[in-house]
């Protein structure tokens, strides 16, 4: 099939390399003139395993190609998805001026019918508004449809969750869309729900506010966990081999963050609000988890009393392992806190620290793990990246002026950092 995707970010590059495998043509747009002059010379502006391998490949075999230009994405393809960022506004809302804008190119540029397919994350009835926008647009006689086909991929295991996902959502009006959608989806062999547009926009903003949910809710019994002395590892695991309840998502630690979870609690908050909802869950889930950031501060001054002038090894910069993404990570809140407090931060990231230069101006920049431990008061674990789990705990001792490890992700084996002879600090791990 022609497709063309607008958006090229992690959601529509991954999406558009991802069909280009499956064998179809597949045309990625952005506005970003500086982004599209790399990826057309095969330079992947984001970290993702595997995508520059596929990207590559797929150029090679002129099943993708790049283009600033909307008019030619939309001249050549019979479906068209739009990927765009839905940011928060101030407040709250999402910020849907990019939906818009893509919706009114491609009306004024179709001359023929075509499919328009929301992958962005967008509050319920924005297909309505994508409908109203297009059909005020377009020329005259050509027909279209609009449909929402939201994304689950995880960032750090893109292409994988994209080619076998749990299940795809199809949200249509018309058996023309559907037909199209689902002979385009075939060949994942995936679980296929089709519903009509409202209902598919819904259930993206519900999953996401029901992970974070998950996540809000083990970390409030991780803060009675510390309080009597109860493992919340433990916890956790008695509570997640109960199939109705499941074991993901039920990692205590800093809490979440990145480009979706607070922005799309905020999106959904806000939407139910103006449908006349008071959504109160939502928003004890949003407090549980500024609650979880301050939580590791007071961790740190309950083992250190006074931040001023210590210095923290940090390890860790973006909002989950194996990705560079550090929107709305817990690690800038957090050292910014500390920094606050007059810490000084030594902070060492596997791939995100290019992009958090600019934003942790006063903190030291480190080659690895122990250049951040090195002479450091503490070190605090903010992120759970592989190479986090496997360090060489002789030598960090060694570096540490105290031997204090403040775990915000539950990575180690307390019993035997202890016994390494290290202060050994967790989330909801503490003995009593
Ligand atoms: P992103 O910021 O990485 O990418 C968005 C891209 O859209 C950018 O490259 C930007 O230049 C481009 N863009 C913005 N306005 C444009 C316009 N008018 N014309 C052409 N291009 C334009 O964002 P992302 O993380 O890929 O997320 C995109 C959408 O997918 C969001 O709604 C997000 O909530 C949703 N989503 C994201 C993820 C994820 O893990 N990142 C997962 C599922 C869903």
């Amino acid at each position: 099939m022609n497709i063309s995707i607008i958006g090229s970010g992690y959601v529509g590059l991954v999406t558009g390399a991802c069909f280009a495998e499956l064998g179809n043509k597949v045309i990625c747009a952005d506005n970003d003139t500086e982004k599209i002059s790399d990826l057309k010379k095969g330079v992947i502006p984001i970290y993702e395993p595997g995508l520059e391998e596929l990207v590559a490949n797929n150029l090679k075999r002129k099943r993708l190609r790049f283009t600033t230009s909307i008019k030619e994405a939309v001249k050549e393809s019979e479906i068209i998805f739009i990927a765009v960022g839905t940011p928060s506004l101030g407040n709250g809302e999402a910020d849907l001026t990019g939906i818009e804008n893509v919706a009114r190119q491609i009306a004024i540029n179709m001359s023929s019918y075509r499919l328009i397919a929301e992958k962005s994350t967008v509050p319920v009835e924005t297909g309505e508004w994508v409908k109203h926008t297009i059909s005020t647009h377009v020329k005259r006689n050509v027909k279209f449809d609009v449909a929402s086909n939201p994304e689950f991929l995880r960032e750090g295991c893109a292409i994988n969750d994209f080619m076998h996902p749990d299940r795809i959502v199809i949200g249509v009006e018309s058996k023309k869309a559907r037909d199209i959608l689902l002979s385009l989806y075939k060949p994942l062999h995936a679980p296929i729900v089709i519903t009509n547009i409202k209902s598919a926009e819904l259930i993206k903003h519900a999953s996401n506010a029901f992970l974070a949910t998950k996540i809000s809710f083990i970390n409030a019994v991780s803060n009675i966990c510390d309080k009597v002395g109860a493992q919340i590892t433990e916890v956790a695991e008695g509570m997640g081999l109960d199939k109705r309840i499941g074991s993901s998502f039920l990692n205590a630690g800093v809490g979440y963050g990145g480009s979706c979870f607070p922005k799309d609690l905020d999106a959904f908050i806000t939407i139910s609000e103006k449908l006349g909802y008071n959504f109160e869950l939502l928003k004890a889930v949003k407090d549980i988890n500024e609650q979880q950031k301050a939580c590791v501060l007071g961790k740190l001054k309950d083992a250190l009393w006074i931040i001023k002038d210590k210095t923290i090894g940090v390890l860790g910069l973006s909002f989950k392992p194996s990705t560079d993404d550090i929107r709305n990570a817990p690690s800038l809140d957090i050292i910014k806190a500390l920094e606050a407090e007059g810490a000084n931060i030594k902070v060492y990231d596997p791939q995100a620290m290019a992009k958090a230069r600019s934003m942790l101006k006063n903190a030291k920049f480190c080659k690895d793990p122990y250049q951040a431990c090195k002479d450091a008061d503490c070190l605090l674990i903010v992120t759970e990246w592989d190479e986090f789990k496997e360090l060489d705990f002789t030598r960090v001792k060694k570096l540490l002026k105290r031997p204090l490890i403040i775990d915000g992700r539950n990575i180690y084996d307390p019993k035997k950092l202890s016994k390494l002879g290290f202060i050994y600090i967790g989330i909801g791990r503490s003995e009593k």
